[in-house]
């Protein structure tokens, strides 16, 4: 299984697995954007000029050396000269990514800054955000006024009519970094195509960041049968699969699953999801944690969930891009225009922000067998269910009819079937 390892990896072998992942995503053309890692002999590793970006290989690789001679098939990104401007100002950078992402290029082209306080996590990953006025692409000037920003304590960086740039301590982090910060512009987006986004205060997202699990006691001994392993695979397969299908990203998004009784797995926080390793995912039994793993935040959530839901057998909570729209709006999601994702969703109700934080009642109060999932304002969706893959189906039914409304929004009112409509599909499908 894939693992950035960027203490152990190549630059060159990194830089490769991210920008495949950049491209997969959508998120760069193919001639477009630019990596680079500076190791510690102060050789820079980058992305090549005019190379096809969905075929890159390793040996693609440009280096520039740290006396400014080129080692490499290929010439250096033409736009290599500002990550050199980055590391001279910035010597605890090491890592430094370029593109232009749809939804920040929006930004960049109206002249505005995210507003990353939007969800929780992103104001702490993203960190502030600098502007760099526009300069002609692949000139000294553009490195000046981008290191500027870097200079300045700026991790990340819009550039006014061109795009993105985002630095790191190593690749991972900036990778993380640059995902959330134009997950963030496509909420924004998305929301104000249905309505107006609402912003979370510094004390919220305080909060949230503070209310690491009040840890439960460690068990003494942990044991990993094979029914155990089984649902640390079924975890891992499905994570991937929401981070590959663009319904989770890397810096938010839990996923559990029931084992025995009330016991059950869940992923950890501060692991990048779309590298999730079988070792990250944490056993709770008898309410203990594994030893010397630390479980997602919500840990309580999902237990009481289980506790009280026993036809529940599996919980994602994430943030999936049309989802979010309704979650940072606080406006109603109306499954009941789309009568047969109502059969799967039924009415989805939005929860204030902070619901899911630790010994909040309003989600197990709302959650039942008629209502599966519930929308998190300010934060994300919450959708349980039986088997695993059955609550992830109804995780991506809730986003493609999020995605439709959304998209319904911009031609006109949207219609939904009257409620004699709705008994129908509740005596034919559900009773
Ligand atoms: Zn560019």
């Amino acid at each position: 299984m894939r693992k950035l390892n960027t203490r152990w990896m190549h630059p060159r072998d990194q830089i490769t697995m991210i920008i495949d992942k950049i491209y997969r995503s959508g998120l760069t053309t193919t001639s477009g954007g630019n990596i680079s890692i500076i190791d510690e002999n102060g050789d820079v590793w980058v992305t090549p000029s005019a190379i096809d970006k969905g075929t890159l290989r390793p040996t693609d690789i440009v280096c520039v050396k740290s006396d400014g001679s080129i080692e490499g098939r290929h010439k250096p990104s033409s736009e290599y000269p500002f990550h050199i401007a980055i590391y001279k100002s910035r010597p605890d950078i090491k890592a430094v990514i370029h593109a232009h992402p749809p939804a920040l290029v929006s930004f960049s082209i109206v002249r505005e800054i995210p507003n990353t306080n939007v969800i929780p996590q992103a104001k702490h990953v993203c960190g502030p955000i600098g502007y760099a006025p526009y300069e002609l692409p692949g000139s000294e000037e553009l490195g000046t006024v981008i290191a500027r920003e870097f200079d300045k304590g700026f991790n990340s960086v819009i550039m006014e009519n061109h795009g993105t740039v985002v630095g790191g301590h190593d690749l991972s982090d900036a990778y993380q970094r640059f995902e959330t910060m134009e997950f963030c512009a496509r909420t924004l987006i998305n929301g104000s195509t249905i309505g107006t986004p609402n912003y979370l205060t510094d004390e919220q997202i305080n909060e949230f960041e503070s209310q690491i699990p009040r840890l439960l006691p460690e068990m003494d001994e942990v044991e990993h049968p094979s029914d155990e392993r089984a649902i640390r695979e079924q975890i891992q397969r499905i994570v991937l699969r929401a981070c590959d299908q663009g319904l989770m990203i890397s810096s938010y998004g839990t996923v559990s699953v029931r084992w025995r009784g009330n016991d059950f797995l869940i992923t950890p926080p501060n692991v990048a999801r779309w590298d999730i390793q079988l070792k990250d995912i944490v056993q709770i039994k008898d309410g203990k944690r594994e030893p010397g793993k630390v479980p997602s935040r919500s840990t309580w959530l999902h237990q009481e969930i289980y506790k009280r839901n026993p036809h529940v057998n599996s919980i994602i909570l994430t943030q999936s891009p049309y989802l979010m729209a309704y979650s940072v709006t606080g406006e109603k999601m109306d499954v009941r225009t789309i009568p047969e994702s109502w059969i799967f969703l039924q009415d989805i109700p939005n929860m204030p922000f902070g619901s899911h934080f630790a010994g909040q009642e309003a989600i197990l109060n709302t959650l039942s067998e008629n209502t599966p999932a519930v929308i998190i304002n300010n934060d994300s969706v919450l959708v349980t269910g039986d088997k695993l893959l059955g609550t992830f189906d109804r995780l991506e039914v809730a986003e493609f009819s999020a995605k439709s409304l959304t998209m319904g929004a911009s031609l006109g009112k949207l219609v939904p079937i009257n409620d004699q409509q709705v008994e129908a599909l509740r005596k034919k499908f559900l009773s």
